[in-house]
């Protein structure tokens, strides 16, 4: 897509929105809304984003949203796992707040809170969910759900069982399951709504998150080739110490299902599952016992990424049809289209896979929306803005008032002017012992403490470092940022109330509590 110069960066922003319903006398109807949702699909893998992936696995498909909207540059999740996030678009609200903050003996959501699909249904939109929720508790504030119900809310690549309104079990067995969802979700807007409501459809891809199991449509897809490893893919963990103690290594940690090994036929029942999900915490495996050391972690990423490339292919072809199904039926002009993940995922930065830490691969969302007349196409947004805006921004969209106590700030017109997003991560020590931790981030540094069972400080130089290698923490020329960011990282508490002491933030971590609301 096309890229302004900063001067036009720095002044495009999105165009004041108008809220129909007060606008009296407007003939324009309220706008639809799409919110489409991948699981774990990095920045770094959409080409509106550029890097390095851009030329060998480009997303056309997603990046029409940009080229006919915005890309938003730094958008960032509250607490990067799949539930957690969910909840905080959900509602607005930070994990404590929302109380679904770890996906680990952390409970289900409760869905009788506040929610923006709850809000905008109860001001006359039709509203559904098709594909990945993951949240426990069936949805609610939906007239129409279809989500992934077995593999405890996961659901799987192959056979996937839905639940439907909360009620009916059904198992798709006929396509891939982005396949599936996206012909649910065009089967919805074709026939299943009232069609004299606005929509707020939630169309929620299980792709690409582990174990990267593609359409084998593109099985052939990278296969002469081979993916560039990033910079920092032999990263040694120098002056940082939680990264270098955690269980998301792609030398280490991916299994045997991971790659697609294809187990001895002999094995069944529980010695075939020990033997596919071995490798899982520093179990060594090799394909071939010549393959070790540097050239044994070459060839798992090479494995890896395709994969993974392959399911987000599946993805923006998804994406493609559903665009194409708005201009064919005359609901482009008056759709706001969003295209994020739950959060960022590592594609080999630092050595690993997976997410979790407060570094930019996990910590950024892509965020790209379009919505005509509205949005200048072409622009690209760098204000500071979080996943706890989605919902009164969308709110704000449909003319809806957004009640006091979400969080998050609307930016439908235009930049909240936020200094610093906050972060917390509180899951330990499954599925991949990342220490939990809280921070900041400006627009210039990144401030972390881990605190569970260390006592750890980070600073970065994002201008100076944006790969995030060199802790400045002890830094004497960075003092006076230190004690400047300190500030803002209790002023960031204070304001968004998360002021346990360490003990409580602890207790959270530690405490187990049971999923009520089990699938098979
Ligand atoms: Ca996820």
């Amino acid at each position: 897509m096309k890229t302004k110069p900063m001067l036009a960066v720095l002044c495009a922003l999105i165009a004041p929105w108008i809220a129909t319903e007060t606008m009296g006398g407007d003939p324009r109807p309220r706008p639809n809304i799409l919110f489409i949702m991948a699981d774990d699909h990095a920045f770094q893998a959409v080409s509106s984003y550029g890097g390095m992936l851009s030329k060998i696995a480009p997303t056309p498909n997603i990046d029409r949203i940009a080229e006919s909207g915005a890309r938003f540059d730094s958008v960032f999740c509250n607490n990067s796992i799949c539930g957690p996030s969910r909840a905080a678009i959900l509602t607005g609200k930070f994990s404590h707040m929302n109380r679904f903050y770890k996906n680990e003996g952390g409970g289900d959501f409760d869905g009788s809170q506040q929610t923006f699909p709850k809000l905008l249904q109860a001001a006359g939109y039709q509203t559904a969910v098709i594909g990945k929720w993951h949240l426990g508790t069936a949805p609610t504030g939906f007239d129409y759900s279809k989500v992934f119900f077995n593999n405890a809310g996961q659901g799987t690549y192959w056979d996937p069982v839905f639940q439907i309104n909360g009620k009916e079990l059904v198992t798709e067995s006929q396509f891939h399951s982005t396949r599936q969802v996206a012909n649910d979700a065009i089967q919805w807007l074709d026939a299943g709504r009232d069609k004299t409501k606005p929509f707020m459809l939630m169309y929620q891809f299980k792709a690409p998150h582990r174990n990267w199991d593609p359409d084998p449509a593109y099985k052939e897809l990278f296969a002469d080739i081979e993916i560039p490893e990033p910079e920092t893919f032999n990263d040694r963990y120098e002056g940082r110490r939680a990264a270098a103690d955690q269980w998301l290594s792609i030398e280490h940690d991916l299994t045997r299902l991971d790659l697609k090994q294809i187990p001895p036929s002999e094995l069944k029942g529980e010695e075939l599952k020990k033997w596919l999900h071995w490798g899982v915490r520093n179990q060594f495996w090799t394909p071939d016992p010549s393959l070790k050391g540097q050239a044994l972690k070459q060839w798992k990423y090479q494995r890896y990424i395709k994969d993974y490339l392959r399911c987000v292919r599946g993805v923006d072809d998804a994406v493609g049809r559903m665009l194409d199904y708005l201009e064919e039926n005359g609901l482009a002009e008056n759709t706001i289209v969003i295209y994020t993940s739950d959060q960022g995922f590592y594609l080999g930065e630092h050595g690993w896979f997976d997410k979790r830490f407060m570094y930019e691969e996990s910590f950024r969302m892509p965020f790209l929306m379009r919505w005509p007349g509205h949005i200048e196409p072409g622009t690209v947004n760098t204000d500071l803005l979080m996943n706890v805006d989605f919902a009164p921004t969308l709110l704000a969209a449909a003319g809806v008032s957004i009640p006091a106590d979400i969080q998050g700030q609307s930016f439908a017109n235009g930049s909240p002017g936020r200094k610093a997003v906050y972060y917390h991560y509180y899951e330990f020590p499954f599925w991949h012992r990342v220490q939990p931790h809280y921070g900041i981030r400006t627009d210039r540094y990144k401030l972390i403490h881990f605190y569970y069972s260390m006592d750890e400080w980070e600073l970065f130089d994002l201008k100076n470092d944006p790969n995030e290698l060199k802790n400045l923490i002890q830094d004497p020329a960075y003092e006076e940022v230190l004690k400047k960011m300190k500030i803002e990282l209790k002023e960031q508490q204070q304001a968004c109330g998360d002021t346990m002491s360490l003990e409580e933030m602890r207790a959270m971590t530690d405490a187990r509590i049971d999923r009520i609301y089990e699938s098979k």
